[in-house]
């Protein structure tokens, strides 16, 4: 059992707790600028009147959706191609409050046996791939024919293989998986690779969500303006930890990893990571499509050209090569049984905690996509709501 005073908490002196009672100090410490703190800084601000102040460890706000300008002036996505789609109404209306959008459709090629091919794999992956003229129906029957039979589908290969056998398995998703994770995708949860359909049409978008769209001026641009309320306060290249005992808060949302919050106590959960290598190159393009996949050659898995995200138009262009690996900034929550055991574990300290919500892709160890986190955050927000006007005082 651990005793409260042994996590961060409130100083006892915070004041008084409302803007309708202005006192020292913040109602809010909001810990990370990513979509989770920065969603959850602009509700409480904006439809609470609460005083927040957000703190965050990185030089910029944004999280790991943070996109910038680089040297030859190419708008890029440090952290990764980001690229923004959602069945969400509620998701994109809101976030369409601060921003503009342009339509973008993703498309995804994979360099398989010397070609390249659309992935997910579709009717035209399998007949270029096999030198075939397969309609859909006859597709189907092809898959059915190779698929494989388990009585219960648990690992990320159990999905593939019974969808579409082992050999346009292994072309696809071993290799990839492999590199991306440092694990056989049979060591993984069923979840990761399903993320990625398989299509018997001609359809070679990669996501078929309602919305599907960029932020018109880039996230950054975004994240500006939900954050630019005259109750917030951000605070870059800042630990919250440098912080928390000397500026007055009432209750803190958490968006970092949250074994790190409680100091690693039951252990470290595994995070994947990425090593990103950019070329600016002379020329107008690069590649056909905004992401080619290598599931079999190479040490990376996958190439992409943000002019083809954005939209932009430059006379040159930059690209980005995705090194997996396992040292680094926590990209990735590593979805298998004995972590979700572990997470579980953090969860259960959580409980006890009634002055801090844990928020976000690292905080609540989910592999979740931006939209994904926005929703959560927006679920966040309406119960803090609700304990406002409840009248709960931390
Ligand atoms: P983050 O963006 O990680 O924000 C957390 C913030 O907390 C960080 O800025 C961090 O610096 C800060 N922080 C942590 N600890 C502390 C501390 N102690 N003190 C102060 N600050 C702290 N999603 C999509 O929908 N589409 C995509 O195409 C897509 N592509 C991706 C590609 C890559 C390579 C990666 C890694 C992710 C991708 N995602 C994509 C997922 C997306 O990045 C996340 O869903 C989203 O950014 C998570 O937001 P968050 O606020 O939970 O976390
Ligand atoms: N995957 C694969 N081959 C591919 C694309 C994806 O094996 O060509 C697997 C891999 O395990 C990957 C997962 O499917 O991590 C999810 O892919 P997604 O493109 O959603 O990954 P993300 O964009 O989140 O990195």
């Amino acid at each position: 059992m651990i005793a409260s005073r042994d996590v961060p908490g409130p100083l006892p002196s915070s004041g008084p707790s409302d803007a309708r009672a202005p006192g020292p100090g913040f109602d809010y410490l909001i810990v990370g600028a990513g979509f989770a703190g920065s969603v959850l800084a602009e509700r409480l601000a904006s439809q609470l009147g609460q005083r927040v102040l957000v703190v965050e460890k990185r030089p910029h706000i944004g999280g790991n959706a943070y996109d910038c300008y680089d040297d030859a002036g190419i708008l890029i996505h440090p952290y990764g191609p980001h690229i923004f789609h959602t069945n969400s109404a509620d998701v994109f209306e809101y976030l369409s409050q601060f921003t503009a959008w342009r339509p973008y459709q993703h498309r995804v090629l994979a360099s398989v046996d010397g070609q390249l091919v659309p992935m997910p794999i579709n009717l035209d992956t399998v007949n270029r791939l096999y030198g075939l003229n397969l309609t859909a129906h006859e597709l189907s029957a092809y898959f059915e024919s190779v698929a494989e039979q388990k009585e219960q589908i648990k690992t990320s290969e159990d999905v593939v293989v019974c969808k579409v056998g082992r050999d346009l398995y292994n072309k696809f998703f071993r290799g990839y998986t492999r590199k991306q994770w440092g694990l056989d995708p049979s060591e993984l949860d069923a979840s990761v690779t399903a993320r990625v359909p398989t299509r018997t049409n001609r359809d070679d978008r990669y996501f078929t969500d309602t919305f599907q769209a960029m932020p018109l001026h880039g996230y950054t641009r975004m994240f500006e303006k939900m954050l630019r309320h005259p109750n917030i306060k951000v605070m870059l290249n800042t630990d919250y930890r440098e912080v928390m005992q000397w500026v007055p808060w009432r209750h803190m949302v958490y968006t970092g990893p949250i074994d790190a919050f409680f100091d690693h106590r039951h252990g470290k959960l595994p995070y994947r990571s990425l090593r990103f290598e950019r070329v600016t190159l002379p020329q107008e393009r690069f590649q056909p499509v905004g992401t080619v996949n290598f599931p079999n050659d190479y040490a990376y898995t996958r190439v992409s050209e943000f002019k083809h995200l954005t939209g932009q138009a430059h006379a040159h262009t930059s690209v980005v090569y995705e090194y997996p690996c396992g040292e680094g900034d926590p990209y990735y929550p590593v979805p298998r049984p004995e972590n979700a055991e572990l997470y579980r574990r953090y969860e259960a300290e959580t409980e006890g905690l009634q002055h801090v919500s844990f928020v976000g892709r690292l905080a609540t160890y989910k592999y979740y996509n931006m939209d994904q986190v926005v929703a959560q955050a927006l679920t966040t927000f309406k119960k803090l709501r609700a304990r406002h006007e409840a009248g709960v005082r931390e």
